[in-house]
């Protein structure tokens, strides 16, 4: 029988899910957003495999997003919070072996990317949804199980710290439909595989990333002068800057603190390398990254010990719902690797789209579930074809930015 859609669960509270539930909230309907987390917005929660947020690169896809959104200054809000970058600034050496720096413009016209801090986006999406009376946030609660035929789910809550022995206390949900934005380990897609014949490919590639900050120049310099505010910055605050290697790069992104959030992108052998010969971190970045040694400073060496080392996983799936009462967004449906700066901006490019197909169809359980199919039709060879191109332009930053054919390319395009 018809029947209204009333109860949205949206498991992850993560950009994509937080996006998610905005649309959903704008649509009137009863919406509850868990995660295992605590809230982002209190300072004692580490997001989620980072020492501290990251920076991202957040393009016209995630943005239109965000726009189509129908929030109340959330756009603003989160673009005053972002920094423009017109290109890629490529370091290395010339012959002489000084250090050489190359802008590649992203666009002839003019448009570029911006460089957004991953927890401050996240919070003001989360500020949006605190004060929207039909949005319930449930954080420390843990998905443990979904039934999506009897649309029905459990979680774990955990009111007192990790390491306390207490037993988590368990919930029964129902729902109508739960939106899965639970990441590349989705707890989601594990539990609708049980009711779907979901094709799925998950493979690692061998690199892993490190984080690294290069600090800003302090206010004052040796000389006593002010440096301005952009003077702080250790390098050109408006590109995404890339060392590249034949089987590594390091790359920076600008925060608006006026540090740049780095990653170490390397072969899992080099790192098991540099871990057991931690002494040598200081020369391997002089010989591969010219430069970038020197604007880390002297807690380069530190960072690389501390700062965890992680793999990139590639997450492919088939379909992407379950009926009328399951899909899944974001990472948890096409987790891929970071080097088309997509990620993100794909999993919230996925809310606007999917919100489109709910939007076209009746709010009855045939209309959700002819608007999830004809989502899943539109958007899985999207998702796939991003992953894809991801996976192409690691070899276009590591090294086709240097190649002797992408030179060619550029003076061709100049000309
Ligand atoms: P997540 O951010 O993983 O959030 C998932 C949420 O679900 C988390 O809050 C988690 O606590 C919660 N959760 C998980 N399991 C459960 C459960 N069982 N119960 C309840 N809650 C649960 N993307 C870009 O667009 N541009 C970039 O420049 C970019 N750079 C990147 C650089 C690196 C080094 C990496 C690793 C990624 C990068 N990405 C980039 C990708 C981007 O970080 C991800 O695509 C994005 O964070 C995915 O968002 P999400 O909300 O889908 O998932």
């Amino acid at each position: 029988m018809a029947k209204q859609m009333t109860k949205c669960l949206v498991v992850g509270a993560g950009p994509v899910g937080a996006l998610a539930a905005l649309y959903a909230a704008k649509r009137g309907w009863d919406v509850e957003v868990y995660d295992l987390r605590g809230d982002l917005r209190d300072d004692s929660t580490t997001p989620l495999n980072f020492t501290k947020s990251i920076n991202l690169a957040l393009s016209e896809r995630g943005i239109n997003s965000m726009r189509q959104s129908g929030a109340d200054g959330l756009l603003e809000t989160v673009l005053s919070e972002t920094i423009a970058m017109y290109g890629r600034m490529i370091h290395g050496e010339d012959s002489k072996g000084s250090l050489t720096e190359e802008s590649q413009l992203y666009d002839v016209h003019g448009r570029y990317q911006r460089a957004v801090d991953r927890g401050a986006l996240n919070k003001v999406l989360l500020d949006q949804l605190e004060g929207l009376p039909n949005v319930k946030l449930l954080f420390h609660h843990k998905l443990t199980g979904a039934d999506f035929r009897k649309k029905k789910a459990w979680f774990e809550r955990r009111t007192a710290s990790e390491k306390s022995n207490e037993r988590p206390q368990e919930l029964e949900v129902s729902f109508d439909l739960m939106l899965g934005c639970d990441g590349a380990h989705s707890g989601v897609r594990y539990h609708m595989m049980k009711a779907v014949r979901m094709d799925y490919e998950q493979s690692y590639i061998d690199t892993l990333w490190c984080e690294f900050t290069i600090p800003p120049w302090s206010s004052e310099t040796a000389t006593g002068r002010t440096p301005s505010a952009k003077d702080r910055f250790r390098t050109s605050p408006n590109h995404l800057h890339i060392w590249p290697g034949s089987d590594k790069m390091f790359i920076g992104i600008p925060s608006t603190d006026r540090t740049f959030t780095c990653t170490l992108f390397a072969p899992s052998a080099t790192f098991a390398d540099l871990e057991k010969n931690p002494e040598q971190v200081d020369s391997f970045f002089r010989t591969n990254f010219p430069g970038a040694a020197e604007l880390v400073g002297p807690d380069l060496r530190r960072q690389f010990e501390q700062n965890p080392h992680l793999p990139l996983i590639n997450i492919k799936c088939s379909p992407h719902h379950y009926a009328s009462s399951g899909v899944i967004l974001g990472d948890a449906a096409h987790a891929m690797v970071p080097f088309y700066g997509q990620g993100m901006n794909a999993g919230l490019e996925d809310v606007r789209v999917l919100f489109e197909h709910f939007d076209s169809h009746p709010t009855t359980e045939t209309g959700q579930q002819a608007a999830l199919e004809s989502y899943n039709r539109e958007r899985v060879p999207d998702a796939h074809m991003i992953n894809d191109l991801a996976m192409g332009n690691y070899w276009e930053m590591h090294a086709g930015v240097r190649s002797r054919w992408y030179l060619l390319r550029k003076r061709i395009e100049e000309f």
